[in-house]
């Protein structure tokens, strides 16, 4: 079976054929590190983790970049002439901005590792590659894709002709949903800024060769991506809102550099709708991730996460994450039975695993089809419901099945250790002994009291009554 992948760039599913046998490497653009991940951010990260688990499920060795934007990206996403989101936010919580990064980065490791999402192999932040972006700056001002006016350095998108067709979204005409505000110094309106010479306030700025500046918001992730990833990689993913503006213009500005076919497959997710509309920081309907964990807990929120494909809209609602919460407890019950049955002499189930296997590649295989995959597992765990009886060993395979399907749609599935309740315990204990005492047997209850005590658990009698405290050492 071969895994097909909906192409964004030619709008087809295709077959998925790595430049290196054996081997994926790709990169998704990541957060801008100046407040909190929203739970539509997440949702973001949950689709490239089920990429990656599934990819490495196929046995492929996967290298994956991420980046944190932690200078050029401003606010309203326009490219010049507003403020820089790291520093606004800065300026209002009276932090350094780079004070401010290290906590917004902190909390979204803190996240994504509550959602079982796995950690990138490199996350490049955007200040550490200044030196990257200007030598990139200088090849395109060099290859005539690039103008300088007044510091500010400028991509030429009639340089790249390309750049109309990318993604299908006639970009040139009005039709794609480009943020474009109005710069007298720009040749054409949707050339986009390379390097911005910085104002008087503005703290963020390196020398370079046009003026003490900071880099556009686009030109990170080309720079980053092909200093670790090579001029040529397999996929680049990244919030359907990229389709417009910062995926095009990091096309404009990687091959403009190279001079060829920078990435093969291009994939977006769907955003996270809030009674529906997107939820985003700038309209302020947003939930962030730490309040989701905090209220459902990570696996459910995770659960909610894959259970819609990446290329379908879901809704952030109470009823939903509910709907997660039942289907993941389905999975811990069809565990737990397993473990307590002590099996049968059936193995039909034999034949089962076989096909929930086969099933969810084929779902899995059709662009990550993870409701498909997640209803095809379902099916298999009623089955083994009704058929605990198999041979033990069948019914231990099939728990593995679950587990493994389970985690490469990056569920925990953590073996959950069952607590026991001190109180009741004890109590049996004390009537037990009391049993004794009524029967005059003080040498047995005297014994019990005397080996509780021992563990901590004092006994008080008082008259009829037996009371108990546990002793703090
Ligand atoms: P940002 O920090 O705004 O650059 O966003 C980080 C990632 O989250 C990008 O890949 C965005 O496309 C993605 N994203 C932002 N909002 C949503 C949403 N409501 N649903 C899904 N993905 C989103
Ligand atoms: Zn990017």
């Amino acid at each position: 079976m071969v895994l097909k992948l909906f192409n964004t760039m030619t709008r087809k599913k295709e077959v998925f054929k790595p430049i290196e046998k054996g081997k994926v490497r790709f990169y998704s653009c990541g957060q801008t590190v100046y407040s909190d991940m929203h739970i539509g951010n997440a949702r973001a990260y949950a689709s490239w983790d089920v990429l990656k688990r599934y990819l490495l499920y196929k046995g492929y060795d996967v290298f994956h970049v991420q980046n944190f934007t932690d200078v050029g990206h401003l606010v309203g996403d326009v490219d010049k002439g507003a403020e820089d989101k790291i520093l606004k936010s800065a300026r209002e919580k009276k932090m350094q901005p780079m004070a401010l990064v290290e906590k917004y980065i902190a909390d979204y490791f803190r996240d994504n590792d509550d959602l079982n999402i796995m950690r990138a192999d490199i996350y490049s932040r955007a200040t550490g590659h200044i030196l990257e972006m200007q030598e990139m700056i200088k090849v395109l001002l060099e290859k005539k894709h690039a103008y300088i006016v007044d510091g500010n350095v400028y991509y030429d998108i009639t340089s790249f002709p390309k750049y109309n067709d990318l993604f299908g979204m006639n970009l040139l005409k009005s039709g794609g949903k480009a943020r474009v505000k109005k710069d007298p110094n720009k040749r054409h309106p949707k050339d986009f800024a390379l390097w911005i010479k910085a104002t008087k306030g503005h703290i963020m700025r390196w020398p370079s060769p046009w003026s003490v500046g900071y880099p556009g918001w686009h030109i990170e992730c080309s720079a980053m991506s092909i200093k670790y990833l090579g001029e040529h990689f397999d996929i680049h993913c990244g919030g359907k809102d990229h389709i417009y503006v910062h995926h095009p213009n990091e096309i404009a500005q990687s091959e403009g550099y190279t001079g060829k076919k920078w990435v093969n497959y291009w994939l977006h997710n769907e955003f996270l709708l809030i009674n529906g509309e997107k939820m985003s920081k700038s309209k302020g309907n947003y939930y962030t991730t730490r309040q989701a964990i905090n209220e459902w807990g990570g696996e459910v929120v995770k659960m909610f996460l894959i259970s819609s494909h990446y290329r379908t809209a879901s809704n952030y609602t109470n009823e939903n994450l509910e709907t997660a919460k039942k289907n993941l407890e389905k999975f811990y019950t069809t565990l737990n039975l397993i473990k307590n049955s002590e099996g049968g002499k059936k193995t039909n189930l034999e034949k089962e695993i076989r096909i929930v296997k086969k099933k969810f590649e084929e779902a899995m295989d059709d662009d990550l089809n993870t409701p498909l995959a997640l209803k095809e597992i379902y099916e298999f765990m009623k089955k083994v419901n009704k058929n605990l009886d198999n041979k033990k060993e069948i019914l231990n395979k099939a728990s593995d099945t679950i587990l493994l399907l389970g985690r490469t749609l990056g569920l925990k599935l953590e073996e959950k250790k069952e607590k026991i309740e001190l109180e009741p315990l004890i109590k049996i204990i004390i009537d037990l002994r009391n049993e004794y005492r009524k029967n005059k047997n003080y040498k047995k209850s005297d014994e019990i009291r005397d080996k509780l005590l021992k563990t901590g658990i004092e006994l008080k009698d008082e008259g009829e009554k037996t009371v108990f405290a546990i002793k703090k050492f």
